[in-house]
């Protein structure tokens, strides 16, 4: 659909309209990097995060933190103009250089999950180790085999690359955490990167510090549990410990921790109704976010708290203007 189409309705009057009657939905923005220097991955670039912002303040919608929007959904407190919602996952430095201060500024009330062993500095996520390793190999191609799993892997150009770490990562997610270990240390010495090395620059974690000043600022900061392993390769007590361990050392570096969690990773095949209810169970927690993409209701969030949409933020103007309207929550029913 054209993009004036789009712009047009997105309108301040027809979007509030549109609010009321199709039952105040919200878009919540899931936003992982900034764009890299090398092209390693896609990334957000500040400058359209900016402008996206710009219009939406501009076309009249209101931003909530993630758990003012799961608190209002439960109490049935009805915003008069459509919602927008940001959230960033994992907690990288360069996240909290360069994109939360423009969330900030435009007091768009951002919440930042965390990997609490990453900000801790225990360990980096296994995930990021398999994308630096990807990215930073000097072979170009490599037949790799783990547990009667062959892989043919090509890294001879930016594409491939990533295809090969989505590979790679998904047969990861598969793995029970004993045996993820043994993976991804076969596959780091196999693509000649140290396997126990610290983290690459351009994987450099956040600290508690840095944390704390952002809290400060105006910045939520929630739990995205210890390891960023996935719930459907855990035990049910591997997961409990994650979820208590990480609300520890939340509440012992913070002032206000968020009352709503992100799942490790998120997709649908990542985790199951039995894992939101685990979390449900800390009685912590109001609610839980997924990376499972659309717009949801009021009612949709009331209903399912802990199976929360998101949106990763897009790489194109159009699309969050698309994706921020009311016609988009309609098609996301469909
Ligand atoms: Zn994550």
């Amino acid at each position: 659909m054209s993009r004036f189409f789009y712009r047009a309705l997105a309108s301040k009057r027809i979007a509030a309209l549109m609010n009321i009657m199709v039952g105040h939905y919200a878009t919540i923005y899931m936003i992982h990097r900034p764009r890299p220097r090398d092209g390693a991955y896609e990334g957000v670039s500040p400058e359209l995060l900016e402008e996206c912002i710009v219009y939406a303040k501009a076309a009249g919608f209101e931003f909530a933190s993630i758990d003012e929007v799961i608190e209002k959904a439960r109490n049935k407190q009805k915003p008069d103009r459509p919602t927008l919602c940001f959230t960033l996952d994992d907690g990288y430095e360069d996240q909290l250089e360069q994109l939360v201060p423009i969330l900030l500024k435009h007091q768009c009330k951002p919440t930042l999950f965390t990997i609490v062993d990453m900000v801790d500095g225990i360990d980096w996520p296994w995930d990021s180790k398999i994308s630096a390793a990807v990215w930073n190999t000097p072979q170009k191609q490599l037949a790799f085999d783990f547990n009667n799993h062959a892989f043919a892997l090509d890294f001879s150009e930016p594409h491939a690359r990533r295809a090969s770490r989505r590979q790679l990562t998904r047969f990861g997610k598969s793995l029970p955490a004993a045996q993820l270990e043994q993976y991804v240390t076969a596959l780091l010495s196999a693509l000649d990167v140290e396997p126990h090395g610290p983290a690459p620059a351009e994987y450099k974690p956040s600290t508690w510090d840095s944390l704390r000043k952002a809290e400060q600022a105006g910045l939520r900061i929630g739990s995205h549990a210890c390891s960023h392993r996935v719930f459907a390769a855990l035990s049910d007590a591997q997961i409990q410990q994650e979820l208590q361990r990480a609300q520890a050392v939340l509440a012992r570096e913070l002032v206000n921790p968020s009352r709503v969690f992100c799942y490790p990773s998120g997709t649908l095949n990542d985790f199951s109704l039995h894992h939101t209810q685990l979390v449900k169970d800390t009685q912590f927690f109001i609610g839980a976010v997924t990376s499972m993409p659309g717009n949801i209701s009021q009612q949709q969030i009331a209903q399912q708290p802990f199976l929360v949409k998101r949106h990763s933020f897009p790489a194109s103007f159009d699309k969050f203007v698309r994706y921020s309207s009311w016609l988009e929550y309609i098609r996301s029913r469909i």
